[in-house]
């Protein structure tokens, strides 16, 4: 068979991109090794988000264009993805009202946004935010986010996919692909062999395996690979707000409301070798732990 591309890696770009090249006319044949999701897009930490922290690194072109998709998947996806609000307690010491006051802002503003409510101050000594929290803590700010079902939103991208003429294969491999003037020829698991006009490397973590070894593209560029870990606890407070946390670190930890009788609290962020096998060591659960337990009433133990 031969199509006009060939997609290796069903994860949330795969799958996007498999949707928006078919949506184009584009025949399109998507090939994941496992399940859709099954890698890195299923163990997020489930936010549609502007990403406020990365306006500290002066993002603001980022930050924009991430504000604006979360509107577009709000409109597409509102099945998958819903409003949040975000409580973030000001901590004397760290970083000061005025700054957080002006991220924000920023955050409020910097693309359109007619579906969520804007940031404000907020008193942490009274309900609905004073739940779990230490009564020390009187000050903070609240703003919105999304939170998403992130593996279904992959599912969906791949359904819609299929839906405009892509063939989607899980339990398929992509073992090795040549190109041979303008085609690629990639062998696949299961002894099938396609031909495709152009290829995307969509496989994560994986990414510079696919290049260097499957795709015989031979590439200095190093791939920094960090894993973030999660944990998951009995319900920490009352109520579907979340917290994002400051860490003397200077990094951010967010507590979640995780299904019904529980809290998800991360990430880490650490450097890895390799993409396989990365698990919550008992060091990150201490860190999550210790970042958490500085606001909570009732600490939690590892
Ligand atoms: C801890 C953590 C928290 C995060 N939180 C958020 C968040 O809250 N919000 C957000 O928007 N983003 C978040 N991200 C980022 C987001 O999860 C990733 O950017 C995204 O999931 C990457 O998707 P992907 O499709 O590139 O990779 P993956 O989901 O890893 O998919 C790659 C796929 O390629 C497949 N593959 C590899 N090699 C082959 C091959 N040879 N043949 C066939 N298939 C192959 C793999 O099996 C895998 O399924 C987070 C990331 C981390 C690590």
């Amino acid at each position: 068979m031969s199509y006009d591309l060939l997609v290796i890696g069903g994860g949330i770009n795969g799958a996007g991109i498999a949707r928006d090249a078919a949506g184009r006319g584009l025949s399109v044949l998507l090939v994941e090794r496992g399940d859709l999701a099954a890698a890195t897009s299923s163990a997020s930490s489930k936010l549609i988000h502007g990403g406020l922290r990365y306006l500290e690194q002066f993002e603001f072109r980022l930050v924009a264009e991430a504000l604006a998709e979360r509107e577009i998947l709000l409109r597409i996806a509102g099945h998958l993805a819903w409003p949040a609000r975000f409580v973030m307690p000001h901590l004397p010491g760290l970083r000061p009202r005025w700054a957080i006051r002006l991220g924000l802002f920023l955050y409020d503003h910097l693309a359109r946004r007619s579906l969520l409510p804007g940031s404000h101050a907020v008193r942490l000594d009274a309900p609905p935010y004073s739940s779990g929290l230490k009564t020390q803590f009187r000050h903070g700010f609240v703003y919105s986010d999304c939170r998403v079902d992130d593996a279904r939103l992959v599912v969906a991208n791949a359904v819609d996919a299929a839906e405009r003429g892509a063939r989607i294969l899980v339990g398929t491999e992509c073992l090795l692909a040549r190109r041979d003037g303008v085609l690629w020829h990639a062998a696949l698991s299961g002894g099938v062999e396609v031909r495709a006009r152009a290829i995307v490397n969509a496989a994560g973590p994986w990414v510079k395996d696919v290049l260097n070894q499957r795709l015989g593209q031979p590439s200095r560029d190093a791939v920094r690979l960090v894993k973030g870990s999660h944990i998951v606890l009995p319900r920490l407070y009352a109520g579907e707000h979340a917290f994002i946390l400051q860490n003397d670190d200077r990094r951010v930890v967010f507590m979640i409301p995780w299904e019904e009788h529980f809290t998800l609290v991360g990430t880490t962020d650490i450097p890895v070798a390799a993409p396989d096998h990365a698990e919550a060591t008992q060091d990150e659960v201490d860190y999550l732990c210790r970042a958490v337990n500085r606001y909570l009433e009732r600490p939690v133990a590892p």
